[in-house]
């Protein structure tokens, strides 16, 4: 895995440290996570909230050498607890929702990061923000104390060769470059999965979403 992810990021002419390695450990148990630590994996990435919590609470004793990403969608009565043992939330589609983690975020803890999930792929996929709505929401989170925004994330449809799968990183990259032009920080694009984790590192990407290409197919 690293040597494919170091691969593209010669072909693309990037440093291989411009690339963040999410380890996506849905439906894996605690114990592939400690080993994937053991081998030097420190990111890992949730979809469900239950699921994360229990795997943040058996692995408590790494805590502090590990970062947990919420990359599922996340209701409204869970923003709470995951408030409270989440580092990053990559699926926040809705003020509601930023605002109810805002306020939830606990004193002792760091700021949470999140990304904006945006729906690069038209009416096929449900959640993400539509590209139109984009801006308004990205100025309303950026302003949320609690909450540091740190870019957009994408979950585009399945294409087939490299250069359809190329469309929806490079229209999200396009994105984030138009919301840096009115002056938000954002230095983050969540994009890019196992089998189109190339297309994502030439498009820009600087965090791919990886779990089969590391832990195996899922059961
Ligand atoms: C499952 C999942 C991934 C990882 O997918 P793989 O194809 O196993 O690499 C990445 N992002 C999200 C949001 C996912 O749900």
């Amino acid at each position: 895995m690293h040597q494919r992810l170091t691969n593209a990021c010669t072909r693309a002419g990037r440093s291989a440290d411009s690339v963040t390695l999410l380890a996506v450990s849905k439906t894996q148990p605690a114990a592939a996570v400690r080993a994937a630590h053991a081998a030097g994996q420190s990111a890992f990435g949730e979809n469900y909230v239950q699921e994360g919590l229990a795997k943040i609470e058996a692995l408590a004793d790494l805590r502090p050498e590990l970062e947990w990403h919420l990359i599922g969608p996340l209701q409204s009565n869970k923003t709470r607890v995951v408030a409270e043992a989440f580092d990053w939330v990559h699926s926040i589609d809705r003020l509601k929702i930023a605002q109810r983690l805002s306020e939830q975020r606990p004193a002792w803890a760091a700021p949470l990061q999140v990304c904006l999930q945006v729906n690069v792929s038209g009416e096929g996929s449900k959640s993400g923000v539509a590209p139109a709505g984009l801006p308004a929401l990205a100025q309303a989170v950026a302003a949320l104390p609690r909450l540091r925004l740190r870019g957009l994330m994408a979950i585009p449809e399945p294409a087939g060769d490299e250069a359809a799968q190329r469309q929806p990183h490079r229209a999200l990259r396009e994105l984030l470059e138009a919301l840096r032009q009115q002056g938000l920080a954002l230095d983050t694009l969540s994009t890019g999965m196992s089998a189109d984790l190339e297309a994502a590192v030439l498009e820009g990407a600087t965090l791919v979403r990886v779990g089969t290409a590391i832990f195996g197919e899922r059961a």
